[in-house]
């Protein structure tokens, strides 16, 4: 294969109110605000990516506030990432628990699985997330106000893709990503890639109804993986095409370069790189302050800056 995926690199969710999800992210999950711009996409609506200090692929999550905005709630099912896990120091659910229910939310334990404790919490929107308690996740935590290092979450653990055939989906992964399963149990499947562990992990999950998915506020938009470099990236988009899988052109993110194209479950998929981060237009002990904008919107800032919702974090 002349293209690698290293792991995890992003994951992005349609969500409610922009202020709410700030609330949530920074301060309930003690996150960093590491870019504050607007949906590419989609210039009327936020994108907030939240992360470690500098915003390592693997560590982001990332939301698009479009309350107000005429988008439907979606629905979880097959076809869909409906659990997104981020990785926490083994220890801390106690801390956690207390700490979430002091935002006023409702967390609750998860069964263990694969030897790993966790609690789940619905987001302002909805959003299922996870927090696995794992010895297993080395990176560093960006530390918030009342977390510290034996606490703060440490980045991405792993999704939880639900399908109705996972089989199918898994071969896929096999085959394009270079994924391998690592362990069963109850109709879920780990697999991982580069090495497994924290950030490198996937779970597909049988769907239990069957029920397809539908996007929309309350639901994870895509998962992107990570890719070296420019050239695995266009080598992947070449082989993809060979094989009729429908991808699109490279977009310029402004922080990422990326592909998008769906698994035969329907789960978007995005390969972005690791480059160039998100030091591009702000220094690192600035990120997330300012309202940035990719440079073919500067010209509409004012009417952008007028029609977003204000918010303050
Ligand atoms: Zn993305």
């Amino acid at each position: 294969m002349s293209f690698s995926i290293l792991g995890l690199h992003h994951v992005t969710a349609t969500v409610d109110d922009a202020q709410a999800d700030l609330d949530f992210g920074i301060d309930a999950l003690g996150m960093r605000l590491v870019k504050k711009t607007v949906n590419f996409d989609n210039r009327g609506v936020y994108h907030f990516y939240y992360g470690d200090e500098r915003g390592s692929p693997g560590t982001l999550w990332t939301t698009f506030p479009y309350k107000l905005l005429g988008v439907p709630a979606g629905t979880k099912g097959a076809g869909q990432v409906t659990v997104t896990s981020f990785s926490v120091p083994s220890g801390s659910l106690d801390a956690w628990k207390k700490r979430l229910r002091e935002h006023g939310l409702n967390v609750t334990d998860a069964p263990p699985r694969f030897g790993e404790e966790s609690v789940i919490v619905a987001d302002p929107s909805g959003l299922l997330i996870e927090l696995v308690a794992t010895t297993a996740d080395t990176r560093t935590a960006w530390l918030a106000e009342g977390l510290d290092a034996d606490t703060a979450v440490r980045g991405i653990h792993s999704v939880t893709l639900t399908e109705a055939d996972p089989k199918r989906t898994f071969a896929f992964m096999q085959e394009w990503f270079g994924f391998g399963a690592e362990n069963e149990m109850d109709g879920r499947t780990r697999v991982s890639v580069n090495g497994g562990g924290p950030g490198k992990s996937v779970d597909i999950l049988t769907s239990p109804g069957g029920q397809r998915a539908r996007n929309g506020v309350g639901t994870v938009h895509h998962v992107a993986m990570a890719i070296g470099t420019d050239e695995e990236q266009l080598a992947l988009r070449e082989a993809l095409l060979k094989k009729g899988i429908q991808v699109t052109p490279v977009v310029d993110r402004s922080y990422f370069h990326s592909i998008y194209f769906r698994e035969p479950g329907g789960v978007l998929f995005e390969v972005a790189t690791m480059e160039p981060g998100f030091m591009t237009d702000e220094p690192l002990d600035q990120l997330g302050k300012g309202l940035k904008l990719p440079p073919w919107e500067e010209i509409n800032r004012a009417d952008i800056e007028k029609h977003l919702p204000p918010v303050k974090y």
